[in-house]
C-alpha cells in the first residue's frame, strides 16, 4: 500500500520507519523494511501498527545505507509476517502495491522450475522471478527488465538486490511512484508527501516507465525500453 527507498548516506532504518509513518493515513495491516549492508540483504517485518516494527528493530536492528519499505494492505493472502513485505527470494527483496492479476500461472510455471511459493501473496511471486532471470545469468537490471514483461496487472514495484548497495529498481502500472533527488542520495516513494522530508525535488514516474535508480541519479525508461526523460518537479507540500 505504501511504498518508500533510500540510497542514503546514513542509516537507513530510522528514516524508512519515518517515511512509512506519513504513508500511515493510506491504512496498513503489516509493515517491513529491507537494507543491504557489507553487501548483505536482509529485512525485518512485523504484523499490525509501525510501532511494532519500531520495537522489533530495537531488539534486531537492521544496519545499512540502502534500503526499503512497505505498509502493506493485504489482497492476496493474509495479514501474517510470512506475507508481509518486503518479499525475498535469494538476491533480491521486493515491495508491492497493487495486484498481479497473472500470479497464479506464474507460480505454476515457476514451481516447475524448482521456485516453489513458501507465501500466500501475489508479490513473492516478483521476487521469484527475478531470481529466476538472476539465476540464469541476468544481471539485476535485466532481470527486472525480464520480469516486469511477465506481469500483468495495476502496480508499483520497488527492489533491492543482495550484494548492490547502490541500485534500486523502481517501476510503475497502474499504481504511481514518485522519484526524489537530494544531494547525493536518492529517494522512491508512493507518493511526494513520504519523501517531503527529505526532498522537494520529486519525478513521477509514466505509466509504464521503470528507473534504475542510483545515488548519482534515476535512469529511466518507458514501457518499450526507450530512455525517458520525466521532468523533475519542485513540489510544494503543507507541513
Ligand atoms: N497484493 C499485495 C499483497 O497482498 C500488495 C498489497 C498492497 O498494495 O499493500 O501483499
Amino acid at each position: 500500500c505504501g511504498i518508500v527507498g533510500v540510497l542514503g548516506h546514513h542509516e537507513v532504518a530510522p528514516i524508512l520507519v519515518e517515511a512509512l509513518k506519513r504513508l500511515e493515513y493510506r491504512g496498513y495491516d503489516s509493515a517491513g523494511i529491507a537494507t543491504v549492508n557489507a553487501g548483505k540483504l536482509d529485512r525485518r517485518r512485523a504484523v499490525g501498527k509501525l510501532h511494532n516494527l519500531s520495537d522489533l528493530l530495537v531488539h534486531e536492528p537492521l544496519a545499512g545505507k540502502a534500503g526499503i519499505g512497505h505498509t502493506r494492505w493485504a489482497t492476496h493472502g493474509a495479514a501474517t509476517i510470512v506475507n508481509a513485505h518486503p518479499h525475498r527470494s535469494g538476491p533480491v527483496a521486493v515491495v508491492h502495491n497493487g495486484i498481479i492479476e497473472n500470479f497464479r500461472e506464474l507460480r505454476a510455471e515457476l514451481a516447475e522450475k524448482g521456485l516453489a511459493a513458501e507465501t500466500e501473496t501475489d508479490t513473492e511471486t516478483v521476487a521469484l522471478l527475478v531470481r529466476h532471470f538472476m539465476d540464469e545469468s541476468l544481471s539485476p537490471r535485466d532481470a527486472a527488465r525480464a520480469t516486469l514483461k511477465r506481469l500483468e496487472g495495476a502496480f508499483a514495484l520497488l527492489f533491492l538486490f543482495d550484494g548492490e548497495e547502490d541500485l534500486m529498481i523502481a517501476a510503475r502500472k497502474g499504481s504511481p511512484l514518485a522519484i526524489g533527488h537530494g544531494d547525493g542520495e536518492m529517494f522512491v516513494g508512493s507518493d511526494a508527501i513520504a519523501l517531503a522530508p527529505m526532498t522537494d525535488r520529486i519525478t513521477y514516474l509514466d505509466e509504464g516507465d521503470y528507473a534504475f535508480v542510483t545515488r548519482t541519479g534515476a535512469e529511466i525508461y518507458d514501457e518499450r525500453d526507450r530512455r525517458a526523460n520525466r521532468e523533475l518537479s519542485k513540489i510544494q507540500l503543507d507541513a
